[in-house]
């Protein structure tokens, strides 16, 4: 058992690999502790995999997990948190947003007897306005949604215990947002600040349709005040409906000539169908969402590795 595992997940990676080692290595090595380093291959379409099959047969401390395909990134993660060995383990990026030099503090506070300590970024650099404003608010979104308290401006950049990393493996969804998740499961947490640099060489693997994607299972996973909105906006309507009904009653009633009221009636129509289609497709993300726990399909193929 080692005192530390990095769990890194790959996806066209070859830019950075090399120097992630390099920069790796001459921390952990500095930090005089027992490691390993877990290299996860999401799929890559480029040379990262040949160069983790360099770096394993140089240095027995480098392990890797070979996807079958792209399953993305908080997947690649669970995958290397299945098999984690140390006793404190590191989620970061490959990209050295997440700087290998802040392991030495994170180590620190964990030493002092924090089971979590994550990274909070106090600014990031070479990220588009778009991407840090949406950030901005989904964060702050979701915090006001859920019941748990999901620390803001943090990613999975952290170090978590070994009883933090049991607890994950015995959560048995399908859809993972292990941020999410950490929280869940408690535990004395806190945090150290620093300033996210630029992603060092390649480009994003996180497409906006991914970024989507994750922001929606960190909604549905940790908040169900989506669906008591549709129920809350549904009583209204039908309040409002009922009130129409009594005036329409009125005035069938009082006046002989009512064929008027083409534009209020269709207006009326637009707006139902549309919050109706919403409300549909609120419960259907949902839903989805259960089918996947429900498929029960494993979570991830593996190719190769050298466990
Ligand atoms: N990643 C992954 N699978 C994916 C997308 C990304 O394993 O489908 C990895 C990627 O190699 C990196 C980390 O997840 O180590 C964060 O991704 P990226 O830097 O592209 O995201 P960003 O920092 O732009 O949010
Ligand atoms: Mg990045």
């Amino acid at each position: 058992m080692a005192d530390l595992s990095v769990v890194i997940p790959i996806y066209n990676e070859e830019g950075n690999i090399p120097v992630l080692y390099e920069r790796l290595t001459a921390v952990l090595e500095g930090m005089h502790i027992t490691y390993q380093l877990i290299f996860i291959n999401d799929g890559s379409r480029d040379r990262s995999m040949e160069l983790l099959h360099g770096l394993a047969t140089k240095d027995a401390r480098v392990k890797y997990i070979d996807f079958s395909r792209n399953f993305g990134h908080q997947v690649a993660l669970s995958a290397g948190l299945d098999r984690t060995q140390g006793e404190a383990v590191v989620m970061m990026d490959a990209d050295l947003q997440d700087p290998p030099e802040l392991l030495v503090e994170l180590y620190q506070k964990y030493k002092e007897g924090y089971e979590v300590v994550y990274a909070r970024r106090r600014s990031r650099q070479g990220e588009t306005y778009f991407k840090k404003s949406a950030t901005l608010v989904f964060y702050r979104l979701l915090a006001r949604m859920s019941s748990i308290e999901i620390p803001l401006d943090t990613g999975d950049f952290r170090i978590i215990d070994h009883k933090v990393v049991e607890m994950l493996r015995r959560m048995p969804e399908k859809i993972k947002y292990l941020r999410g998740q950490i929280s869940w499961i408690g535990f004395r947490q806190t945090s150290i600040e620093y300033d996210r640099p630029e992603r060092y060489a390649g480009e994003t693997g996180y497409s906006f349709r991914k970024l989507m994607g994750l922001a929606l299972d960190g909604i549905t996973g940790f908040s169900d005040v989506p669906l008591k909105i549709v129920t809350y906006f549904g009583l209204i309507v039908t309040g409002f409906a009922f009130i129409m009904t009594i005036y329409v009653l009125y005035s069938w009633f009082s006046q002989s000539d009512l064929v008027q009221g083409w534009s209020s009636l269709m207006i009326t129509v637009l707006f139902i169908g549309g919050v109706q289609m919403i409300a549909i497709g609120i419960i259907g993300e949902y839903l989805s969402r259960i089918h996947s726990n429900v498929r029960n399909r494993p979570l991830y193929v593996i190719r190769d590795s050298n466990f």
